[in-house]
């Protein structure tokens, strides 16, 4: 066998994968099907400007173990993620903090603001069993019905009723002046994008691109031993016990001759109207970089939810009772294979970067 392992994709989680077995002397091969590697984190340079080609990728940890690896290929900016919210014109800060609360209703204080989000999420008894329970619980009437509803029923494309609690649970609440949208203790950006990360990981490793390991399974698996696939595991098996679901996103790149166009990187549109959820200013991602700032050009992105159907990249998993109860199946089937699945969708879980590169580190041991 030419290989001790192939990894179908090559995206954050195969990328790490590939560098730790390749370091551990193993012969890896990665498949790709898209034409380039780096799966959603990867960037494209528009006018001297890291355009994340698919959506605000932002990496935070408070895994000191994962922030060192990922530093130790490359150099990370210092950049804190403080996202505005507009609704309807109106703007707002987020995370829901004093900031937010101050916008919303005028108070002051801690007090002031407990108090109000008190009043309004009495309505909520017991335990929160749905997203909307859970975010009036937190935050009150008033910021569901402006800044939470709109977004996540456009987002989801389902009302917050029939959505997990765990999703908005994501997003910090403080009683502080504080608009990190992360509670993480690490966060930054890798300097001139992802890409550089990547191809570190990958440098050495051989890589096919534009290949589908699906269409030619048979002979990825009698090249090497071992297979990690990092796909999704419901078209794996063929959608043998049925699909899985999942909600996908289309993006919208625009070039404009003007240095800045709003004045931060994420702007959120939570309204239900507004057919995109977030507009970023890539440049913004770099605030250090001066000459970028000043230049009179900019790179947006236009962030439109999407129905999933087969055939669409996927981005998130919908991971609701049915769909958890689904996944369970096919990680039974998988246990019983000897492929070994990885990452947002090999696991079918909402992971963050750093979780995907934590767990990467964790399956690539048992292959070592
Ligand atoms: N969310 C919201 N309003 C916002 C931002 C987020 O209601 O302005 C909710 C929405 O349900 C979203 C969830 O919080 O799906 C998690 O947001 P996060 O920013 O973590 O989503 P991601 O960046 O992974 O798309």
């Amino acid at each position: 066998m030419k290989y001790d392992i192939v990894i179908a994709g090559a995206g954050l989680f195969g990328a790490v994968a590939a560098h730790e077995l390749a370091a551990a002397g193993k012969r890896v091969l990665v498949v790709e099907r898209r034409k380039a590697a780096g799966g959603n984190i990867r960037c494209e340079d528009r006018d001297g400007i890291a355009v994340h080609l698919y959506g605000a990728h932002i990496f935070h940890t408070s895994i000191r173990e994962v922030w060192d690896y990922v530093n130790s290929f490359v150099e990370v900016n210092p950049f804190i993620n403080s996202p505005i919210a507009n609704y309807k014109g109106e703007l707002y800060n987020l995370p829901f903090n004093m900031n937010t609360f101050h916008q919303m209703w005028g108070v002051r204080t801690p007090k002031e603001a407990a108090e109000k989000i008190e009043e309004q999420r009495s309505i909520i008894k017991g335990e929160p069993k749905n997203l909307e329970e859970q975010a009036i619980s937190l935050v009150g009437t008033d910021i569901y019905e402006k800044l939470i509803k709109g977004y996540t029923e456009k987002q989801w494309g389902r009302s917050c009723s029939s959505l997990p609690a765990f999703i908005i649970r994501r997003l910090p609440v403080r009683y502080t002046y504080n608009n990190n949208y992360f509670n993480d203790r690490y966060q930054g950006i890798p300097a001139g994008g992802y890409n550089a990360l990547i191809n570190k990981m990958l440098d050495g490793t051989d890589v096919e691109l534009g290949v589908d390991f699906l269409k030619e399974r048979e002979r990825f698996a009698s090249m090497a031993k071992h297979v990690v696939y990092t796909g999704a595991i419901d078209e794996y098996f063929d959608y043998e016990y049925g699909e899985l679901e999942y909600r996908g996103l289309r993006f919208e790149h625009e070039r404009m001759e003007t240095a800045n166009y709003q004045g931060v990187a994420v702007m959120n549109f939570t309204d239900r109207e507004t057919p995109y959820t977030r507009c970023i200013e890539h440049k913004h991602f770099e605030p250090q970089n001066a000459e970028l700032a000043e230049k009179n050009v900019t790179v947006v992105t236009r962030e439109y939810p999407a129905d999933w159907k087969r055939g669409d990249d996927a981005y998130y998993p919908v991971n609701d009772d049915k769909n958890q109860k689904l996944y369970q199946r096919y990680a039974e089937r998988a246990k019983k294979s000897n492929v070994i699945f990885g990452g947002r969708l090999g696991e079918y879980k909402y992971y963050d970067m750093d979780k995907s590169v934590e767990r990467a580190l964790e399956l690539s041991k048992c292959l070592k």
